[in-house]
């Protein structure tokens, strides 16, 4: 990890403006221009060491210290943006239709296929950090795809896929995606507002399932603790409600001041459990932030399965890319929510491919509709459409 280090560190020093030399152990020399200097808080002249040997006079440089943060400070944005392409001769797949039969699953349409042709498409791969934080912290990276010709998300080749793309098929793009890729027919760059609406939809239902666990553990320390705090202060109350019997035992009331001292007395338990309960809710309740770390676009050849989808009387032409590189069928997409889940549904009006969630009964008056076709409102109550992560 040492030596990884030390050459990132030569390598991003160099390309910042600094002259690098390196030394044994495991050090460099570097001289750097004053803008380097100011971020990495060194001096013109300085030494480093990277394992824990150090050469004579050297900074210690390791993944425990601050020296992240002061590169990341030195890196900015550069390298937040990866263009790359896979280019090969790819088999095309050998039974399509059993790929579809068990890969493209509609619930209320049928389908046909017309034809599968060799094509091109561009992928967005995007790395996120999570951070949960609750009673207790969770952190983890998360990665989401999509294939940028028809929507379709990666989920379920993502990770295979990955370490194939640094092999040497592939190629780094220029900055700029590549200039004027020589491919022909590649689908466009999504723009902001639509990788932003895509992000805005598919990124908080994939962080929740990574926390499902901890989200778990959160509500039954929740459930535990307040069950606690209901028995200490009912019995608090018991003990009250049995002293005024008592009292009252043989007379025939409480002196009224005495009733006064306890109904004082039981409306503080009441108060004092009411504001426990909040600061349990307080103490549990859970906050994520996402950040984005690092994105891909990547383009690579394709098998296109194109299908003419039917539903009554409605028919309509989509398609569904096979990827070769890792031989498997892409999660179908759905025109609203860029779920993972397979099972999609046809809407009348139409024939959009959605998940069932993004068909499901309003909340409000509880009819089923297309929130491709409604985005933002219910069309029979108009009820806001709401969000589905939030089901
Ligand atoms: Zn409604
Ligand atoms: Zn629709």
């Amino acid at each position: 990890m040492s030596e990884r280090l030390r050459h990132f560190a030569s390598e991003l020093l160099e390309r910042s403006g600094s002259v690098v030399e390196l030394i044994d152990p495991d050090g460099m020399e570097v001289l750097s221009p004053p803008e380097v200097r100011k971020v990495l808080s060194l001096p013109e002249m300085a030494r480093l060491g990277f394992s824990s040997e150090l050469p004579e006079g050297a900074q210690r440089v390791g993944l425990e210290s601050d020296w992240l943060e002061r590169f990341q400070g030195l890196l900015g944005d550069r390298g937040r943006w990866h263009y790359r392409r896979w280019r090969s001769n790819p088999l095309p797949p050998s039974h399509p239709e059993k790929i579809l039969e068990h890969g493209f699953l509609l619930n209320n349409a049928v389908f046909r296929l017309e034809k599968v042709i060799p094509a091109w498409t561009r992928y967005v791969i995007m790395v996120f950090r999570f951070t949960a934080l609750s009673e207790e912290k969770r952190e983890g990276v998360i990665r989401v795809g999509i294939n940028m010709a028809n929507g379709a998300t990666m989920d379920h080749f993502l990770d295979n896929l990955w370490p194939e793309l640094f092999v040497e098929e592939s190629e780094t793009l220029g900055e700029d995606g590549g200039g004027g890729s020589i491919v022909a027919g590649l689908p466009e760059v999504w723009g902001g507002q639509k990788m932003a609406t895509a992000l805005h939809r598919s990124l908080p239902p994939r962080v929740a399932q990574h926390l499902g666990r901890f989200i778990q553990g959160l509500k039954r320390r929740q459930e535990r603790d307040s069950e606690r705090l209901h028995g200490y202060f009912s019995d608090m109350r018991k003990e009250i409600v049995a002293r005024m019997a008592k009292d009252a035992k043989g007379a025939k009331e409480i002196n009224p001041e005495d009733a006064e001292k306890y109904k004082l007395r039981l409306d503080s338990i009441e108060r004092e459990y009411n504001s426990k309960i909040v600061d349990l809710r307080q103490k549990y309740a859970l906050n994520v932030e996402t950040t984005f770390i690092q994105g891909m676009v990547l383009e690579m050849p394709v098998f296109r399965l194109n299908l003419l989808l039917r539903r009554k009387k409605g028919e309509r032409r989509i398609h569904l890319d096979w990827n070769p590189l890792v031989r498997k069928l892409e999660t179908p997409p759905c025109e609203y929510s860029f779920t993972g889940t397979p099972l999609r549904t046809v809407c009348d009006d139409a024939l959009h491919l959605v998940s069932l969630d993004a068909h499901s009964g309003c909340p409000h008056c509880g009819k089923p509709f297309c929130r491709a076709c409604h985005e933002d409102h219910c069309p029979k109550c108009h009820a806001p459409t709401g969000d589905l992560s939030a089901k």
